[in-house]
């Protein structure tokens, strides 16, 4: 248990460096040595869903390369402002399950759903949360009616903690949040889907990691990677820290059109996913967020990629494409949806 003298030391580091993040798009393309007129004034400026970039994120784009694959996941482009009517704010009906007054989402037999914060250390220009109402439905209030809500229903035996991302809560709150849950008996497992492993790997403290590895129900993190440029050796050595500390780990991806739209790169990805001790587990089809659209691949694209990469890789490598269906009772695999 993380006392709040430890958490304030080991804290301090990861989260004075996490302030020196990118919130200024020309500071941030200064550094990548990219001009806006390489853009082609495809820039968009003063978009809701803010501009958000860590330093470490930063550093694996390829300097002076407007197609790098990493830029392309974070810079807001004009394209948002243009959706056609079928990518709308809220892609996976969570709103209305929110409208049942509930702190808890639950989407799927015996699994609740927390969203902890509307936070995140990157923002992802495709997320499916960017118009997801956080205010008043995160924070330590929500996650104290999330918990009671949980402890009250003994249908749940997994808890997700989501967001944003929970990990940019501090090492106290969560280890509140993970005792709270010790006490809940019929919570068996416990998931936490966190993208910050990958954008800032050093959120992954060696303290921190052995909290996660002494809870005393059954964890599984689920990291948010998209092309393997995304993890390098500090990316990796971070996971395997995990690893060796004995904590499943999986990968969730986006499948995104001119980013990762290719065998090959997925390929690459589950390879390098592994040599951290990763799992590869879902590829998602693109949520249809309002102005994400230039990201989608199609559902006749996405099957042909599936089908190659089986044909690259070993069984346990190749990620199940799916999609997420409002209302369903699991995600579907994409090769039940009709062409
Ligand atoms: S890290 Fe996850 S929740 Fe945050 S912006 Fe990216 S996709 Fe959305």
């Amino acid at each position: 248990m993380i006392t709040q003298k430890d958490a304030i030391r080991g804290q301090h580091s990861w989260q004075s460096e996490l302030k020196n993040s990118f919130l200024s798009l020309d500071e941030f393309l200064h550094q990548i040595e990219i001009k806006a007129d390489q853009l082609s004034g495809s820039i968009l400026r003063g978009a809701n869903f803010q501009f958000r970039v860590t330093k470490q994120y930063a550093s694996r784009i390829k300097k002076g390369d407007p197609t790098d694959p990493l830029l392309l996941q974070v810079l807001p482009s004009v394209i948002e402002n243009y959706s056609s009517s079928a990518y709308t704010s809220d892609p996976v009906g969570e709103l209305l399950l929110l409208s049942q007054q509930t702190k808890v989402l639950k989407k799927y037999n015996a699994r609740g759903l927390i969203v902890m914060t509307g936070a995140c250390a990157i923002n992802c220009r495709y997320c499916f949360r960017k118009n997801y109402p956080y205010s008043g439905n995160v924070g330590q209030v929500a996650i104290a009616a999330a918990l009671g809500e949980i402890a009250d229903d003994s249908s749940i035996s997994e808890v997700i903690l989501s967001g944003g991302d929970p990990l940019f809560l501090n090492d106290v709150q969560l280890s509140s949040v993970f005792s709270q849950l010790a006490e809940i008996k019929h919570v068996k497992r416990l998931r936490i889907h966190t993208r910050l492993p990958v954008v800032f790997p050093e959120r992954l403290t060696q303290k921190f990691v052995s909290t996660l590895s002494d809870l005393p129900y059954l964890l599984c993190v689920v990291i948010h990677a998209n092309h393997p440029n995304e993890l390098d050796d500090e990316v990796l050595k971070k996971l395997s820290n995990c690893k060796r500390a004995g904590i499943t780990l999986l990968n969730q991806s986006v499948l995104l059109k001119g980013i990762n739209d290719s065998p090959q790169i997925l390929a690459k990805l589950s390879e390098r996913l592994f040599e951290g001790g990763v799992l590869p587990y879902y590829v998602h089809l693109l949520d249809k967020v309002s102005g994400a659209e230039h990201f989608d691949v199609s559902l006749k694209e996405a099957l042909m990629i599936e089908q190659k990469l089986r044909q690259i890789l070993s069984g346990y490598l190749v990620p199940k494409f799916v999609k997420e269906v409002a209302g369903a009772d699991s995600k579907t695999p994409i090769s039940e949806l009709g062409l």
